[in-house]
């Protein structure tokens, strides 16, 4: 798996969650098909109107979500500024074109309400729970970055055993100390609860 392979799936997928906190911080979730691929980059449409784009505008933070047919969680957690004014109408006109319900809720010229965001910079998480043992990598598009999750298991560890036996997808390898196969990993938190000398700690300082 890798970047690219995600985003060509967000697009097969077609209809993705977009996800952002409203002023009183409440979270905010629709979902949208007037989108566009280019190569890395994403595009969609909104109206300036909605809540939605005041959102964006304020500082940008998305995380657009999507779940296949095989079981695969893909998550981007991202960046979205307008896409230049040069880009807009020829932006609008194609998702139009690709997507023509479109014309039919906003006919003729009202469509000149919308706004294109672009997505260049983004975290992808990709979750697989279709496969024995689950897998899961991140990849980054663009300039974004990737985020720690999950646990890892500090040189305090005593060799027990506990968290072995605890753990639901035996992704954890005996050694001086443990260690935790990060990329079958369910982060479910079993083996930091059974850890009888808090050798396991969450990875990202949470
Ligand atoms: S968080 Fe869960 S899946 Fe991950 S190593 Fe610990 S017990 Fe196993
Ligand atoms: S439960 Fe804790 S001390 Fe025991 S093997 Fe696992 S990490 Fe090490």
């Amino acid at each position: 798996m890798d970047a690219k392979t995600c985003m060509e799936k967000l697009k097969l997928v077609g209809v993705l969650s977009f996800a952002t906190v409203d002023s009183k911080g409440n979270p905010q979730i629709r979902c949208i098909s007037a989108i566009h691929f280019d190569n890395d980059n994403l595009y969609f449409f909104t109206a300036r109107g909605k809540n939605f784009c005041q959102e964006l505008l304020e500082n940008g933070k998305v995380q657009i979500l999507a779940y296949t047919r095989f079981k695969e969680m893909i998550r981007l957690s991202a960046k979205a500024v307008p896409a230049p004014d040069s880009e807009q109408e020829e932006k609008i006109n194609r998702i139009f074109s690709e997507q023509p319900y479109l014309a039919n809720v906003y006919p003729g010229d009202t469509r000149k309400i919308g706004i294109i965001f672009e997505v260049r910079n983004a975290e992808i998480e990709y979750f697989n729970l279709g496969v024995n043992p689950i897998f899961r990598e991140s990849y980054i598009l663009g300039a974004g970055t990737i985020s720690e999750k999950g646990y890892c298991i500090a040189d305090n560890c005593i060799g027990c055993g506990k968290c072995q036996r605890s753990c639901p997808q035996r992704c954890i390898v005996q050694g001086k100390p443990y260690h935790i196969q990060q990329e079958h990993c369910l982060h479910c938190g079993s083996c930091y609860e059974n850890c009888p000398v808090k050798a396991v700690q969450k990875r990202g300082g949470k």
